[in-house]
């Protein structure tokens, strides 16, 4: 039943999520108005707004003008419940349950508006700040041994790599990498950039045999991020005894 109910809760946050992904880059406000199409401007009825079903009892379009309605809306819904179930079955109900809850959110958001825009919003990274310092605090021992140095190491690392490489990372990625170090701590964040490297490297190579991409372009990293912090909050007791050896 918690099951159930975390699931359609992920799918209501991820709704909202899609909101701030869609609104956040235009400059928008995230609460007002209610949501319209982004092609003909009409507003949504209550029924066209349930996550992911409307989506396909609509069949991908728009019940106004049947313009095509992005698949990211359903995707977004239904990755954000997952995670939400997946953190759930890990951690139970929680503090950490709730923590890791409100940093996937956040990337997911900035991961989303990364690909799209290429940018990572200042905004998006306050609110994560000050969410990671809130929830740090509980944890009061550990704020300036593990947590600050987390955020500081971090986007660090990043800034350094931004200074020798000029280019491929930018000044995006280092603030977002505070918000991961002080949500993780220096261990967790360490072992998230690594994987965010691995990740990133088999992108490029990728990219570059199927010369989808030359050696010149960018591509937003972000997204490398988001996924490490998955994989890490998930997996990091698995992982870290090899990790560290
Ligand atoms: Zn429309």
């Amino acid at each position: 039943m918690l099951y159930l109910i975390v699931f359609i809760l992920g799918l209501i946050v991820g709704s909202f999520l899609n909101v701030c992904i869609y609104r956040i880059p235009r400059g928008q406000s995230i609460v007002f108005p209610p949501s319209s199409c982004p092609s003909c401007g009409r507003r949504l009825k209550p029924l066209h707004m349930v996550p992911v079903l409307s989506f396909l009892l609509l069949g991908g379009k728009c019940a106004y003008c049947k313009e095509k309605i992005s698949a990211v809306y359903p995707i977004v819904e239904l990755g954000t419940a997952a995670l939400y179930t997946f953190l759930l079955y890990r951690f139970s109900i929680g503090m950490l349950f709730f923590k890791y809850s409100l940093l996937f959110s956040i990337l997911i958001v900035v991961c989303f508006i990364d690909m799209e825009n290429q940018i990572i919003p200042d905004e998006i990274i306050i609110v994560g700040l000050l969410a990671g310092i809130i929830f740090s605090s509980v944890d009061k021992q550990n704020l300036l041994r593990d947590y600050i140095p987390g955020a500081m190491i971090g986007s660090g690392i990043i800034l350094l790599i931004v200074i020798l490489s000029r280019g491929g990372m930018g000044g995006g990625d280092i603030k977002l990498m505070a918000v991961i170090g002080i949500f993780l701590g220096w261990r967790k964040a360490l072992l998230t950039l690594f994987i965010s490297f691995i990740l990133g490297g088999i992108f490029a190579f990728f990219l570059l045999i199927t010369r989808k991409k030359g050696m010149k372009d960018t591509v937003p990293y972000g997204p490398f991020l988001g996924a490490a912090v998955i994989v890490t909050v998930f997996y990091y007791p698995y992982i870290v005894p090899y990790y560290f050896k």
